[in-house]
C-alpha cells in the first residue's frame, strides 16, 4: 500500500514527488509518457513567458541562459531535478481507471495495480485537443500540435486560432518561408498574447505578409484546399498544412470515476478546497493546471507549483491524526 500515487510527472507532479520524499513517504509518480512530456512536446524553439526562477520548484535554481528559459533549458532543469534527487516515477504507464474502495484507492494502469492511501492527480490539460470538428480533420496534413517550421517552409499553410500558440507558430512560419493565413474565430487577436509579440502579429497582417480572416471557421478540409465562412461568405483557398491550435482540455474521465464535482458551466471546474488542494473526494487532491477545468490559462507552473506544500502539508496532518 503506497502513502501517495502522484499522476502525471510535469513539473507539477515532480514537485509533489520532492515534498513526499521530503517526509519520507511510500510514494511513486506514474507518467504516461517521457518525463515532463507536455513541455518535451511543446514547439521546438519556445521561450517560456515567465522567467527562470518562476518556474523552479522547491527552491532548487534554474540557471539560463536568457531571463526567460527556452524549451531545452527547461527539459534540462527538470530532468536534472528528477534524477539528482532521485523521484521514484514510473515512466511510459498510463493511469486507466481510479476507483475509491473503503478508506484507499486503487489505481490501474496499463501495467499494473496499485493500493494506495492518499492520489494527487496533476494530469494537466495538453494530452487533449479541442478539436475543430469538421469533414478533413483527420487527414495527416492536420495537427494540433506545432513543433517547427522547416516542413511548412514554401507551402500554404493554415494557422487556426489567435492565442499565444498560434500567433507564435504563425510568425515562425513566416519567418521560415511559409505562406500562412489565419482563421480566427474571434475579431482580433488574443489579448492574453504576450505584450511583446502582439504589435509584431498586426504589424505582420497589416503589411499583408500575413493573411488573416477573423471572424471565421472552418468548414471542411481537403487534401490541397480548405473551406471557411468568413463574413463575406463562404471561401476556398489553396492549402497544403493545417496547424488549429484551437486549445486544450483536461482528462475529465479520471477526476469523473473517482467521483470528483465539476462546476455546472462550461468552465467545469473542479471542485477542491484551495487551502489544501484536497477535492470534494476525501485523500485525493488536484494540483497544477487541471485545477482550472476548461479555464487552462489559469493555472501554469509559476502560481501552481506551491500546490505541492499544499497538499503535502494537509496529507501530514491526516497521517498523524
Ligand atoms: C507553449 C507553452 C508555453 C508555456 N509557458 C509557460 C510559462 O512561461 N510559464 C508557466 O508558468 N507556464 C507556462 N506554460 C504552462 C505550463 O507549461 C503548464 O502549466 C505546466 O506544464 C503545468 O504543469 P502540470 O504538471 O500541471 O501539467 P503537465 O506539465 O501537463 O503534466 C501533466 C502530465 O500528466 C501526464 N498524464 C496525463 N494523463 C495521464 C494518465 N492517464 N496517466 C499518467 N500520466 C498522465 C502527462 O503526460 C503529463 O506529462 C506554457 C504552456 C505552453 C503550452
Amino acid at each position: 500500500m503506497k502513502d501517495v500515487i502522484i499522476i502525471g510527472g510535469g513539473p507539477i507532479g515532480i514537485a509533489c514527488a520532492l515534498e513526499c520524499k521530503k517526509r519520507n513517504w511510500n510514494y511513486v509518480i506514474i507518467e504516461k509518457g517521457a518525463l515532463t512530456n507536455s513541455l518535451f512536446n511543446y514547439p521546438k524553439n519556445m521561450t517560456f513567458f515567465s522567467t527562470s526562477e518562476k518556474l523552479e520548484i522547491d527552491d532548487i535554481p534554474f540557471i539560463s541562459n536568457n531571463p526567460k528559459p527556452n524549451r531545452d533549458e527547461a527539459l534540462e532543469y527538470y530532468r536534472r531535478v528528477a534524477t539528482s534527487n532521485q523521484v521514484n516515477i514510473n515512466l511510459f504507464e498510463t493511469v486507466e481507471t481510479l476507483k475509491k474502495t473503503g478508506t484507499h484507492f486503487t489505481v490501474n494502469t496499463n501495467k499494473a495495480n496499485y493500493y494506495t492511501k492518499h492520489i494527487i492527480l496533476a494530469t494537466g490539460f495538453y494530452d487533449i485537443p479541442n478539436l475543430l470538428d469538421v469533414p478533413g480533420e483527420d487527414l495527416p496534413k492536420v495537427t494540433h500540435y506545432y513543433k517547427e517550421a522547416h516542413p511548412y517552409a514554401m507551402q500554404h499553410s493554415v494557422v487556426v486560432g489567435a492565442s499565444n500558440s498560434s500567433v507564435d507558430a504563425a510568425l515562425e512560419i513566416y519567418r521560415k518561408g511559409g505562406y500562412v493565413t489565419m482563421i480566427v474565430r474571434g475579431n482580433a487577436i488574443g489579448q492574453r498574447v504576450k505584450y511583446w509579440v502582439r504589435p509584431d502579429i498586426i504589424n505582420r497582417i497589416e503589411e499583408g505578409s500575413i493573411k488573416a480572416y477573423f471572424n471565421s471557421e472552418i468548414t471542411e478540409i481537403k487534401a490541397h484546399e480548405l473551406t471557411f465562412k468568413s463574413p463575406e461568405g463562404l471561401k476556398t483557398i489553396q492549402n497544403d498544412y493545417v496547424v488549429a491550435l484551437t486549445g486544450y482540455k483536461p482528462n475529465f474521465e479520471l477526476l469523473n470515476q473517482l467521483g470528483v464535482s465539476l462546476s455546472n458551466d462550461d468552465k467545469k471546474r473542479p471542485e477542491y478546497n484551495p487551502e489544501t488542494m484536497e477535492s470534494n473526494i476525501q485523500g485525493v487532491y488536484l494540483a497544477g493546471v487541471i485545477c482550472g477545468g476548461m479555464e487552462t490559462h489559469k493555472w501554469f507552473i509559476e502560481n501552481s507549483r506551491i500546490h505541492a506544500k499544499q497538499i503535502a502539508t494537509h496529507i501530514e496532518k491526516t497521517l498523524n491524526q
